[in-house]
């Protein structure tokens, strides 16, 4: 069987069973053309020198020997320009382990894919950086543990990374690269996000990522030293809405916010398998990138199967698209093609079944308590960090459990 989407935009024409569809239905196209993801995560490796308490990368880290091949790589990026993916995220782990970063940014650029490297910045040199930009990188994400040098040192194990973050920043728009600052947001740094947005001025960044930490694997297991308190949590929210009012035009700041204190959870990912995909540094393909947690879920491998394929027809791709596999209350929801029930892995995490609606919905049964418990860990001194980091991984099993038992 062949499936290919072809064209040189986003989609233009479908091909299944070697049939093109030029003689379906305007809507029908549409239908199809609407199902091409637009972003890929490519996770190209777990290894990191940071050791971040929030990290989102599954607790199992995956080992050095399992990663794909550079050929491998470079296949996937041709794969996914030519099913008309538009952007691509290399990240990791820390993508700049990766000695042959090179050649896969050069592939992501021959299949005129935009990629944006997602990094701590710790490793990276100026010419490195250079090579990189004339490979045709188009953007760079740089994350800060804290805008406090001592405190970011803290929270990322890992002494000097301040200092070298900056370098890396002023590099990324001295060579004319649009910069992203990443500010991944918790109660250990809840009270410098004022300082990060000045920071971020500073540096000439087109774009703040306020990220509020999410609850999944390592955050998760670490939630009682992280989750911030419901009035820190507003605050933070309500001081980045001021400032980008005033930032209009001069820096554009993004939001994810703590669903944990929500009454409407986000659509996350944008709804499953609707516009994006996660490959593994082992080359398993993901709906989202915490998708691992579901325990029932099976995940091919782009060495296995074609990317396109995957997309279109994996058992994991297809078990929450759309809203046929929605329980109640969401079934029957006004919102259910808006918000599609929230997040899977956050069902999952805390009533144990990931097809219940997101516990971050008021009107899930486990919201009360989901709240009660965010608000109990919330108002204790926090907890020492679990460091992600190998050792601690083998140690770590604590975070499969949900919170609430199933009713
Ligand atoms: S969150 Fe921290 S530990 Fe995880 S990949 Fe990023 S820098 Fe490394
Ligand atoms: S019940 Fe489901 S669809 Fe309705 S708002 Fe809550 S999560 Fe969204």
């Amino acid at each position: 069987m062949s499936e290919e989407l072809k064209g040189n935009g986003h989609c233009e024409t479908l091909v299944v069973d070697d049939e093109p569809t030029e003689g379906v239905s305007g809507s029908a196209t549409a239908a199809l053309c609407a199902r091409a993801p637009v972003g890929l995560l490519a996770e190209l490796t777990h290894r990191c020198p940071l050791q971040c308490a929030y990290c989102s990368n599954p607790i199992e880290l995956e080992r050095v020997n399992k990663e794909l091949s550079t050929e491998t790589w470079c296949s996937v990026m041709k794969q996914a320009g030519a099913m008309g993916i538009l952007q691509v995220h290399l990240s990791g782990g820390e993508p700049t382990a990766r000695k042959d970063l090179e050649q896969i940014v050069s592939a992501a650029s021959e299949a005129g894919l935009y990629s944006n490297l997602i990094t701590a910045a710790v490793t990276l040199n100026r010419p490195r950086l250079e090579d990189l930009a004339k490979r045709g990188l188009d953007h760079v994400q740089i994350s800060f543990q804290d805008v406090d040098a001592e405190n970011a040192e803290r929270i990322g194990a890992y002494p000097g990374a301040t200092q070298k973050k900056l370098d890396v920043a002023r590099w990324v728009t001295e060579l004319g690269l649009p910069l992203t600052i990443n500010a991944p947001i918790h109660r250990q740094n809840i009270h410098n996000v004022g300082r990060y947005i000045e920071l971020a001025v500073k540096l000439g960044a087109q774009r703040l990522e306020i990220a509020h930490v999410q609850y999944y694997g390592w955050a998760y297991l670490n939630r009682a030293a992280l989750i911030p308190t419901y009035d820190e949590t507003l605050k933070s929210i309500e001081l980045v809405e001021r400032e980008r009012e005033r930032l209009k035009g001069v820096l554009t700041i993004d939001m994810v916010v703590p669903d944990y204190y929500a009454k409407r959870p986000k659509p996350c990912m944008g709804g499953w398998g609707k516009g994006f995909m996660n490959i593994t540094p082992a080359g398993k393909v993901l709906p989202c990138h915490a998708a691992e947690t579901i325990k029932t879920l099976s995940f091919d491998n782009v060495q296995d199967r074609p990317l396109l394929d995957i997309w279109l027809n994996s058992e994991a791709f297809n078990a929450f698209r759309g809203t046929d596999w929605m329980k109640e209350p969401c079934r029957s929801c006004a919102f259910r093609e808006i918000d599609f029930g929230g997040c899977r892995c956050q069902a999952m995490a805390i009533t144990g079944d990931a097809r219940n609606t997101d516990p971050a919905c008021a009107l899930s049964p486990y919201h009360g308590e989901m709240v009660r418990l965010a608000r109990e860990e919330a108002s204790r001194p926090p907890a020492s960090f679990v460091y992600r980091n190998p050792r601690n991984a083998a140690e770590a099993t604590k975070a499969e459990r949900p919170l609430v038992p199933a009713e």
